[in-house]
């Protein structure tokens, strides 16, 4: 099927393009951009009030394939991506089996290709089993598509094998990406400690935990020359760790997840411990909050990333220290940006749209995130202005713990095309 996209406004910061145009694609990839070009025999999308972007990346997610398909599966995890405004998930190992290998990669990229409508990059792991004590198959995963490794859920707490990783993994100009927590300091953590903790009385994990293993890595990173992403970072003193680093030309970039600057601590005594407040990292405090949107807004943050971690209802509804950690992020990660970051004057179109899409792309090495002449027709059409009201209930995820419930957000994705495909059309 051949488009033409007509009359949308353009955003594509990797061609500096913020103007009205016209984007035709023919047989799945971008032919041009232009002002006015005739439709001849392409099928005609008017986008007239839209916003039409290069495809948004999401890259870190959690699919529970193999292994725990009652959370989520290629198909719904893919559905609820497209929805959510997605055309690429890079998606995390720690699943069942772990993804150390190439058979385990191979069966994400095969199952991905037949049965996901987005497009599925695999993180490998960074050990075997993501147990922390050798590496796992790098070079052959490589060889298999995966874009990056990581232990995320684990940190990797033996400095020896981070210091290997980093090393190893230049070869072939991969990130580590980094999931920070001294689990000596922050273990039996349910919530951050502080304030609120000592309220409830819950046993909180440290802003240090996460800043410990943030320098320990930065120093590796800088006395290896490998390339560091710190996945989810929550914390003012880790944002400060990471200013200074890059300034001084260590190779790092870092993520932070929609909920880490919307919500803070306060969220688990309002919301009467609900379990839907419980990830890891935790929710911070409101200078930790606010240091999260100074550096969306300044560039020290690379890129949004949801941590999208579906879990089964029965064990999300156990008392809030026995609960899993983790919640939903794809169907909301973008209107929550839009509402609270682009409507609250604190980014620019360019500078949010390059946070799913440059950005990510450059960091996991991927041919995507413009609308250049040629690549693949991944686009992400928003609607600035679309009042959305979150209903769980009407997610595509498999499964339902998200803490927005009600919440009224403007801004919304509407439609979402993968690789010439209409994915997802929102559009009323
Ligand atoms: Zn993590
Ligand atoms: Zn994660």
């Amino acid at each position: 099927m051949n488009w033409l996209l007509k009359g949308g406004r353009v955003v594509d910061p990797a061609a500096r393009l913020d103007a009205v145009r016209d984007v035709l694609v023919r047989d799945g990839k971008i032919v041009r951009v232009g002002e006015s070009i005739p439709a001849d025999n392409s099928r005609v999308l008017d986008l007239k009030g839209k916003v039409v972007a290069p495809g948004f990346i999401d890259m870190h997610v959690h699919l529970r394939e193999p292994g725990r398909e009652d959370e989520e599966t290629m198909e719904s995890g893919g559905a609820a991506a497209a929805a959510g405004g997605f055309t690429s998930i890079a998606v995390m190992p720690n699943t069942d089996p772990w993804n150390d290998s190439q058979s385990v990669t191979e069966y994400i990229v095969s199952q991905a290709r037949s049965r996901c409508p987005v497009n599925v990059y695999p993180i490998g792991c960074v050990s075997k089993q993501g147990k922390g004590e050798e590496l796992a198959e790098i070079g052959d995963m490589v060889k298999s598509g995966i874009v990056a490794i990581s232990d995320d859920g684990h940190p990797v707490a033996s400095a020896h094998l981070m210091r290997m990783a980093l090393e190893y993994t230049r070869i072939f100009g991969i990130p580590v990406i980094d999931h920070c927590e001294e689990r000596s300091l922050s273990c039996g953590g349910v919530m951050h400690e502080g304030f609120h903790s000592t309220l409830l009385g819950l046993k909180g994990a440290p802003a240090a935990s996460e800043e410990i293993l943030v320098a320990r890595d930065l120093i590796l990173a800088e006395m290896t020359g490998g390339r560091i992403h710190i996945a989810h970072l929550s914390t003012r003193r880790s944002l400060e760790k990471v200013r200074e680093a890059k300034a001084r030309g260590i190779a790092v970039t870092c993520e932070v997840t929609p909920h880490h600057f919307s919500l803070t601590d306060a969220a688990v005594a309002e919301s009467h411990y609900d379990t839907n407040t419980k990830m890891n990292p935790p929710l911070r405090e409101e200078s930790d909050r606010q240091a999260m949107l100074q550096g969306l807004a300044d560039g020290t943050v690379d890129a949004i990333a949801s941590d999208h971690a579906p879990h089964n209802r029965i064990e999300k509804e156990m008392e809030f220290d026995q609960a899993p950690f983790g919640i939903l992020g794809l169907e909301t990660s973008v209107s929550l940006a839009l509402d609270r970051l682009f409507h609250a004057g604190l980014l620019d179109l360019t500078r949010l749209v390059g946070l799913y899409t440059t950005s990510p792309a450059r960091i996991l090495g991927l041919e995507r995130g413009t609308l250049a002449a040629g690549v693949p027709a991944d686009i992400t059409v928003l609607d600035l202005e679309k009042s959305v009201s979150v209903d769980q209930g009407g997610f595509r995820s498999k499964s339902r713990n998200a803490p927005y419930q009600g919440w009224k957000l403007r801004g919304a994705p509407v439609l979402t095309m993968v690789g010439g495909r209409i994915a997802f059309d929102g559009r009323s």
